[in-house]
């Protein structure tokens, strides 16, 4: 018989010898399997340690190098393709031409641009007309005229299953006419419970960071490619970006930043549209359709990793100096 006896010996009935030293113990017709527990219990709590090493070892790999699939045929190492990037269906030239390709007047066009948030600028033969066409989804909040009008539009959006699993929509924060938007990844637990981007540790570092290069957290506007939780914070899905990301573009149409810090692997990739990994994205600028932008570490990687403080500390400082650069050109 095999019984969990919580300090009481099942066959005196009475306070087990040993139970002063432990809380609890097994006991298996009438032999007491304890030492052997404790054993399995401190061998697994160390396997544990391992994995949970080995997990955050390869998330600090991942980070900075990319993601790498080992292929199970040929045992060949190749890169990974993340097709959210390359077949966006939201890439202004892919799915979403199609509802525009609707609404194309049947004049000849001679040549076609995406500008600052994506609009479509199709230039026609008679070569005065410009036909801008947007490249956002055919929905009633594409007209909002301000981030607030936006926020309650977009609110209650189920347009992905993250709309089932999240406490709270998390649009963003900080001021609607924010010369530098930062931009992370999604979500995290704190953000979905209090309804607002980085709050958690992460959150608090990251005002660190902006005050070390005299940023008020209230002065930029901060927000995430996505605005519901991944459960257990895991990456953003494809389908899940493509979705969301309009709403993005929606808000930096409406904010006008002259710049954007884009924290993490993830949307540096995202916003890029590029499979580059971390480490060659970081420490240069970038042009997103117009805007000076700059990829850096995300706060939530810092605090597994502290030594990419440093690299992150080089990064915003040349970022903010561009800032300087680029205010003092426009007196
Ligand atoms: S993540 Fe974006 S697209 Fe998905 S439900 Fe939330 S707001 Fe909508």
């Amino acid at each position: 018989m095999l019984s969990w006896a919580p300090w009481w010996c099942v066959l005196c009935l009475g306070p087990h010898p040993t139970a002063k030293k432990r809380k609890s113990f097994l006991v298996f017709s009438g032999k007491s399997y304890e030492d052997d527990v404790s054993k399995m219990m401190s061998t697994r709590e160390e396997l544990l340690h391992i994995l949970n090493d080995l997990e955050r070892a390869l998330q600090q790999e991942r980070e900075l190098f990319g993601e790498y699939l080992l292929s199970e045929s040929s045992k060949e190492v190749h890169q990974h393709v993340t097709p959210t990037l390359t077949d966006s269906p939201v890439s202004p030239l892919s799915s979403t031409s199609m509802a525009y390709k609707k609404k194309e007047l049947k004049a000849h066009v001679v040549k076609e641009e995406v500008d600052l948030f994506g609009n479509r600028v199709v230039y026609k033969k008679e070569g005065t007309t410009v036909q801008m066409l947007h490249p956002f989804p055919d929905e009633p909040w594409v007209g909002a005229t301000s981030l607030d009008e936006l926020n309650q539009m977009i609110c209650t959006c189920t347009k992905c299953p993250l709309s089932h699993t999240r406490t709270n929509f998390v649009f963003g924060v900080g001021n609607p006419k924010a010369e530098v938007v930062v931009v992370g990844e999604a979500p995290g637990a704190d953000e979905d419970l209090q309804g607002e981007p980085f709050v958690g540790r992460a959150g608090q570092l990251l005002n660190k960071i902006l005050e070390a290069i005299n940023f008020k957290r209230e002065e930029v506007y901060i927000c995430n490619i996505l605005k519901c939780r991944p459960p257990n914070n895991r990456d953003p899905l494809p389908e899940e970006v493509d979705a969301c990301e309009p709403h993005l573009w929606k808000q930096l149409e409406l904010i006008k930043p002259k710049m954007i810090l884009c924290l993490g692997r993830i949307a540096g990739q995202t916003l890029l549209r590029t499979t580059e990994p971390l480490g060659s994205l970081r420490g240069k600028m970038h042009d997103y359709r117009g805007i000076p932008l700059m990829v850096t570490y995300h706060p939530a990687a810092l605090l597994r990793n502290p030594n990419w403080k440093r690299p992150t500390w080089e990064d915003v400082q040349k970022f903010r100096k561009l800032y300087d650069d680029l205010k003092s050109k426009q007196g």
